[in-house]
């Protein structure tokens, strides 16, 4: 069994692949080709916000973004504690310095409390600037963006939605990638729309960081390529990728996000009263990047992890450590409240999960852990 099925989907839309890539080849238009701008308007449109800006992967959408919102040393940049690296790695590159805020124990997403609490912490502090709130979409759950953005006005903060995981979940009818002052996302392969490589995306409804956006994407280009005003960097989506991402979002829309609701609401059927399981609060609707469970300890997940692996079933572990516990952090990070994000890290368990995971190998993969559990009461 395969922990996200891209071979399957390949299968099922390669009819229209080959076309596409092949069409690329044809008219060798590699960089900025026509598909490029087709997907943006798509992309924008699916999302509803105004400018949608390809990049090269979902680490420099972040960073793009906050450089358009001239984020610099000196500078707090508000992360949760529980995320994938990129999301923090990028304000740090940047010189600032990223203050780790604890989760909400069910959603996992940054808790809204405790960010209040670390913003108060700094400014009492005094010695960093509190900047900007780097909001993930963990697991394809969005943040709760009523909560985040009202502190963001209460302190004057800017809010970036980091939605590489998010992409197609929605909160109270508004889609993921549409909140904050900037949204991005990535088309990694494995997350909810992927790409055959690398890519990424930036979103705003402000022409101003739009336009800023897109000249930090070309070396910081002004009105023509070579005259450049700013220092900017290399980020751009490929051609191919963009050809990909089209007939891939077509079958996003029409049916994909549908097919991997299915497969999570059978989990979630299946799997009632066994053990604590992923939960969707009343008006969210998530993209399922991941379906992760809860156990007990990290002693009892690596017994059930085994145990699956022996039946070929995998599973992944996301994640094993805090952001501020990381080496790469030591000294070089605010870390406040650590306590949820902590306990997560030692009981969190993904299962397989996809558009193209089967129903019988949904019910597979739920009658083993059942098993585990009669055999571990
Ligand atoms: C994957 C991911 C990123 C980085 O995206 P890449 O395209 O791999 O650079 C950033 N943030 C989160 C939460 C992610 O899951």
């Amino acid at each position: 069994m395969q922990f996200r099925d891209l071979k399957r989907q390949y299968q099922n839309m390669k009819l229209q692949i080959d076309v596409a890539i092949s069409k690329v080849l044809t008219d060798a238009n590699f960089i900025s080709g026509g598909q490029v701008k087709e997907l943006e308007a798509m992309l924008a449109e699916y999302v509803g916000v105004k400018h949608c800006i390809t990049c090269a992967n979902g680490t420099d959408a972040l960073e793009i973004s906050l450089m358009a919102m001239e984020v610099k040393e000196g500078d707090a940049v508000f992360v949760p504690d529980f995320t994938f690296f990129a999301s923090a790695e990028a304000p740090a590159r940047l010189g600032a310095m990223p203050v780790f805020v604890d989760i909400d124990a069910d959603t996992y997403n940054m808790s809204p409390v405790c960010l209040e609490a670390a913003i108060k912490k700094i400014l009492k502090e005094g010695r960093l600037v509190p900047k900007a709130i780097v909001a993930v979409d963990l697991f394809g759950l969005t943040a709760d963006y009523t909560e985040i953005q009202k502190i963001a006005d209460e302190y004057g903060l800017l809010l970036l939605e980091d939605g590489a995981q998010g992409f197609g979940a929605e909160y109270f009818g508004k889609k993921a990638c549409s909140f904050g002052d900037i949204s991005t996302t990535s088309f990694f392969p494995a997350k909810p729309l992927g790409c055959y490589g690398d890519g990424g995306a930036v979103f705003t409804n402000s022409d101003e960081y739009a336009a800023l956006i897109r000249s930090y994407c070309v070396h910081g280009k002004g009105a023509d390529k070579y005259h450049n005003v700013r220092i900017g960097t290399n980020s751009r989506l490929d051609t191919l990728q963009a050809a990909v991402l089209i007939e891939k979002l077509k079958a996003f829309k029409a049916f994909e996000i549908e097919a991997v609701n299915k497969a999570a609401k059978l989990y979630t059927e299946n799997l009632d009263g066994t053990t604590p399981l992923p939960c969707v609060p009343e008006g969210y609707y998530s993209s399922w990047a991941q379906y992760t469970i809860r156990v007990k300890d990290n002693e009892e997940r690596s017994r059930l992890q085994a145990y699956l692996k022996e039946l070929d079933i995998p599973t992944n572990i996301y994640y094993p450590v805090p952001l501020h516990a990381l080496p790469a952090f030591e000294g070089k990070c605010v870390s406040t409240e650590t306590t949820v994000t902590e306990k997560a890290c030692q009981c969190v368990l993904s299962l397989p999960i996809g558009p193209y995971i089967t129903e019988a190998e949904v019910n597979f993969v739920s009658e083993k852990i059942k098993e585990f559990y009669k055999k571990e009461n």
